[in-house]
């Protein structure tokens, strides 16, 4: 097992193997002779790698601190890209007449930068959007260009919304307008009267398929969102009155997000083709099938049905959805609709990755203990140096249990004025020497008992990262998601530490104590110490899907800085994009600061320390100069 080799055998296949890159990584990521991680911008570890370290070193010479949030956009455009062959490659060989048309929801990246380079990426293959609420689809339509792709409005919809999505038809957009309550209809129907406009409209479906996974609740009979078959046919009626049956033309499902089992995803395509049958057999125009979102990533790396990962390939799941759309539509005598999907996450994840240095590293220290004990220690403390003496390979579990106990005396003695401060300190001192023993030892067991496996965690180094886990990766502090981290060098030198991570917020919630891990969920990562005067760096990859909104202002640290790279043929690169964090001034205005006022306050508090002779004149100066910066300054940790 590589972790037992020594330092000299270590190679860069080991961490490559440990952190499971080239699992996760889907060919974009790979470790390089150097030790550092490199990406892969065409895909398939084919192509000119870039080292990230090197492009570190770019962004620090040009003035950018740590946290970055770093952008590869060839990453973006070949998921795009794959996306579309692999469901062309299906659609070829299995004789399909439909097309597939791609649409990015926005909700899952919101970013200007992101939307426009997916309407840039996406016009070769008339990739559209979809929106669920008015600034969404204001913003889909200044991004978009291509009328040949589709523009789908979700979300409950007011007159202001529907307003909107009728003038982009009028512009030559195709703007669906997908119902998601049966109440919306007549609104749609009136305004489209009044301007004189005939409206697309599409249906969203209450399946009674349920996928499992994380974040699917959308999906399955009680989701909030969706019409159920009554109330689809109770449209049909409604059109009918209207002699609009021919605007409708789309029928729509989302099971939920991150679908790990290829079961569910076939079944819910099985149960909509029948749906969408029988709108065809009511003379409903139809056309278009839109299969939502759920096409999952295998953020662990695993290639199973598991929550983080999925076993499937995107092969696998554009050929079954067009085999299954095909098996069931050619039994009903149905013409084949355009396949719309809209995939979010599987389509941002990969290309952007956060990337920050460590600040600080603290250990379970325990120093020496002493040759032999004063007189008066108290028998708790005097108990468990018997019990490290005593401790053999037989008995660990009992040696544990002791030290609990020992422990737990210590501190209950200490409480009631028994034991000095001191006394209680070589308590913990004989506690910890025990747990690293038994830590060391246990790895000679066969099998190790749950208590005695937890010790790792408990014994693990604590890494401070210059991050804000609540600003940067909130699905990880809010539903416990996994993601890949990686030191993003010295992958040729062993990681002889096992750690866990901390951001600068002072929560204790802000950290990160689960792992991916080939057997499931390792509590501690393993990593390198550091070294005097240089900086260690991480990055947590597979960040681009919703992180970046929802992630809050925890102890005002605020937005990272990004920086977009895009990278040639040849190998070179070029920072295309790049915007600053916030400022500290930013983020105190987010709370409805005036960052004038504060000044001006400051400086007030500065004068009437001058009149009471605390500080000088020019001591005022500088005092007002230290906080002007500190407005100006990056919320994070600057070197
Ligand atoms: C969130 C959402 C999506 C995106 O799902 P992914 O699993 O991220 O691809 C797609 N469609 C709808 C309606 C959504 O609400």
């Amino acid at each position: 097992m590589a972790r037992n080799r020594t330092l000299q055998q270590w190679s860069v296949e080991d961490s490559a193997e440990l952190y499971g890159i080239r699992n996760w990584g889907a060919g974009y990521f790979d470790v390089a002779q150097s030790g550092d991680v490199v990406v892969y911008p065409f895909g398939d570890n084919r192509g000119p790698a870039v080292s990230i370290p090197e492009i570190i070193r770019g962004m620090r010479e040009r003035g950018y601190d740590m946290p970055v949030l770093l952008r590869i956009e060839n990453i973006l455009d070949s998921q795009i890209t794959s996306l579309h062959q692999s469901f062309r490659k299906a659609i070829g060989s299995l004789g399909y007449k439909g097309e597939y048309r791609g649409i990015f929801p926005i909700k899952v990246n919101q970013q200007q930068q992101v939307v426009e380079k997916i309407a840039q990426f996406g016009s070769r293959y008339h990739h559209g959007l979809e929106v669920g609420s008015k600034a969404e689809l204001i913003a889909a339509v200044s991004q978009l260009r291509d009328h040949e792709a589709c523009l789908v409005c979700n979300g409950y919809k007011d007159e202001e919304f529907i307003d909107l999505g009728l003038h982009a038809v009028r512009m030559g957009y195709k703007c669906f307008f997908v119902l998601e309550m049966a109440s919306e209809l007549p609104l749609i129907l009136e305004r489209s009267k009044c301007l004189g406009v005939r409206p697309l409209i599409g249906v969203r479906a209450k399946l009674s398929v349920k996928a499992g996974g994380h974040w699917t609740d959308s999906g399955g009979e009680r989701s909030t969102f969706g019409l159920t078959t009554a109330q689809i046919v109770d449209v049909v009626d409604q059109l009918k009155d209207h002699d609009m049956l021919d605007c409708f033309q789309l029928l729509h499902y989302h099971l939920g997000s991150q679908v790990p089992n290829i079961r569910d995803i076939r079944a819910a395509v099985m149960e909509a083709c029948r749906i969408y049958g029988g709108l065809v057999a009511e003379g409903a125009a139809m056309g278009f099938l839109d299969l939502g979102g759920g096409l999952a990533v295998d953020y662990d790396g695993s290639h199973t049905n598991y929550v983080s990962s999925r076993n499937y390939s995107l092969d696998e799941y554009c050929a079954d959805i067009i085999e299954a759309v095909m098996n069931i539509l050619d039994e009903e005598g149905i013409a084949h609709p355009h396949i719309v999907t809209e995939s979010g996450r599987a389509t941002v994840a990969y290309y952007s990755m956060l990337l920050f240095n460590i600040l600080d590293v603290s250990r379970v220290e325990i120093g020496n203990l002493p040759d032999i004990l004063p007189d008066d220690c108290p028998e708790p403390v005097r108990n468990m140096r018997e019990a490290l003496a005593g401790l053999t390979l037989r008995n660990l579990q009992e040696c544990y249990n002791d030290a609990v106990y020992y422990r737990d005396e210590v501190r209950q003695q200490f409480l009631t004025g028994r034991i000095t401060l001191r006394e209680r300190t070589l308590g913990e001192r004989y506690f910890w020497a025990i747990m690293k023993r038994i830590a060391q030892e246990k790895q000679k067991l066969k099998h190790v008992p749950k208590d005695l496996a937890e010790i790792d965690v408990a014994l693990a180094d604590i890494y401070y990262g210059n991050f804000s886990v609540f600003q940067s990766l909130p699905d990880s502090w809010a539903i416990d998601q996994l993601f890949p981290v990686v030191p993003l060098h010295r992958l040729n030198e062993l990681p002889s530490r096992q750690g866990i991570l901390s951001d600068i917020t002072c929560d204790s919630d802000g950290r990160i104590d689960h792992f991916i891990d080939p057997q499931g969920v390792k509590g501690t990562l393993d990593l390198h110490p550091l070294k005097d005067g240089e900086e260690y760096y991480l990055g947590v990859f597979l960040v681009g899907a919703y992180q970046e909104t929802l992630g809050d202002l925890h102890n005002l640290l605020g937005d990272t800085n990004v920086v977009s790279v895009r990278v040639h043929e040849d190998g070179s690169y070029e920072f295309v994009r790049e915007l600053r964090g916030d400022s500290v001034a930013d983020i105190l205005s987010y709370v409805e600061y005036d960052p004038r006022r504060i000044i001006d306050d400051i400086r007030e508090a500065a004068e009437q320390a001058v009149r009471e002779g605390r500080i000088t004149p020019s001591d005022r100066y500088r005092v007002m100069q230290a906080y002007e910066d500190g407005l100006r300054g990056y919320t994070y940790f600057e070197r």
